[in-house]
């Protein structure tokens, strides 16, 4: 059995998945080494979600990736099946030149880590597992799939900053993330969603990271993530868009570093900061605090108010797709958001949100509003396997 693997390291925990590709990618098993550094647990599942693996680790054991790395190389080799053929990696940032996926070489390499700057919390931990590949399989190829790569289409105006253009030309632009997700997304309407699929369809990912992408005809024209990961909408702990002059009132006046800021605004903002309860959407509808509920509808107001930035960037909208954590799984989150529509045209079916149907409007509602489940680690292997074969 041949097979890929998907890697997606993050800076405290580190996803895998292998696919098989013999009649179409089939996801073989997928695990997840959680809490790196603190309280390390590995757990891997089968095709039918079977447990394979289930172990706690002690701190002195994993106590950063690398360690991770090689205790889930381990476990790899020795227990699972299968000729790996191709290993395809989340990068969060292609940078300005990479408009889709690569296979890797030193060069690319080279120039991945030249984008450290525009990612320093997440392209580390993206580019030390292909490093890693590379020096015990120099000859497995490996491909980088960048969350940036699906926005690269956007017009000058769209992907500029008023500010002069020589920052632009260095690389400080509205590049967009979560890329990845809206692709699988998109890939999947014409199927799914034939009648809005080459029409103006806005897509909320939303997860623990949050955005929304416009999408003409399958392709983004837009996006409320800019230059980091931080802008656009609040999400579990950052805080979204927020006027600079914050930042600069932080530094000037309050005398914080740019560490405490950047921890700060990645960390312990957003839902979590605002209600002080949780970053987790579950736990805020459960709780009785006011300032849970408060977090949830500026959460919800920032949805609706960028839904009409980009249905403008749009000339209107015919579709709007749920995706993502909260937009998968919460029928709650999905009918307050949906309020926010109405003015769209939007109407929602109460039985067919609340059962998780495709499609969740009425017959009669002007827009079409559905929840599509994404899939990118799906999307990393389609790459992988097209990349490494081309
Ligand atoms: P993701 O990053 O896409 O895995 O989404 C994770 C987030 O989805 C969690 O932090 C929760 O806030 C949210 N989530 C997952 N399941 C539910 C649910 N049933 N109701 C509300 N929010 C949920």
């Amino acid at each position: 059995m041949d097979t890929v693997l998907v890697v997606n390291a993050g800076s405290s925990s580190l996803k895998f998945e292998v696919f098989s590709i013999e009649g179409g990618l089939s996801r073989r098993l997928k695990g997840q080494m959680e809490g790196v550094g603190t309280a390390p647990r590995l757990r891997i599942k089968g095709a039918t979600e079977e447990v394979l693996a289930d172990h706690q680790h002690s701190q002195s054991e994993v106590p950063d990736l690398q360690a991770a790395m090689r205790l889930v190389g381990a476990w790899l080799r020795e227990s699972h099946e299968g000729r790996l053929v191709a290993v395809g990696h989340r990068v969060v940032h292609g940078g300005p030149e990479y408009g889709r996926p690569v296979l890797i070489d030193e060069k690319v390499l080279a120039d991945l880590e030249r984008y450290v700057p525009l990612a320093p919390l997440h392209q580390p931990n993206n580019l030390a597992p292909i490093r890693a590949i590379l020096a015990r399989r120099p000859d497995l190829p490996q491909v980088a799939c960048f969350d940036t790569s699906f926005h690269r289409g956007h017009s000058a105006v769209a992907d500029h900053y008023a500010i002069p253009e020589r920052f632009f030309a260095e690389g400080v632009r509205r590049y967009g993330f979560h890329g990845l997700s809206y692709e699988y997304v998109a890939s999947r309407l014409p199927e799914l969603a034939p009648e809005i699929a080459p029409g103006r369809v806005v897509v909320a990912h939303l997860g623990s990271g949050a955005s929304m992408c416009a999408l003409f005809n399958g392709r983004s024209v837009e996006s409320t993530l800019g230059f980091t990961a931080l802008d656009g909408l609040p999400m579990g702990t950052r805080c979204g868009q927020i006027d600079p002059g914050v930042i600069l009132y932080l530094l000037n006046q309050k005398g914080m570093t740019p560490d405490q800021i950047q921890d700060l605004l990645y960390k312990d903002s957003g839902l979590k900061g605002l209600s002080g309860v949780s970053n987790d959407v579950r736990a805020l509808l459960e709780s009785e605090d006011s300032r849970a509920a408060f977090a949830l509808e500026h959460f919800v107001h920032r949805i609706g108010l960028n839904a009409g930035m980009l249905a403008a960037a749009l000339g209107g909208m015919d579709g709007f797709v749920f995706t993502a954590g909260i937009g998968e799984n919460s029928p709650e989150m999905r009918k307050r958001i949906v309020e926010k529509l109405e003015w769209l045209g939007a109407k929602l079916d109460p039985e067919r949100n609340a059962a998780g149907h495709l499609l969740i409007s009425t017959a009669d509602s002007w827009l079409r509003v559905y929840v599509v489940p994404t899939d990118e680690e799906l999307m990393i292997a389609r790459h992988t396997l097209a990349s490494s074969r081309a």
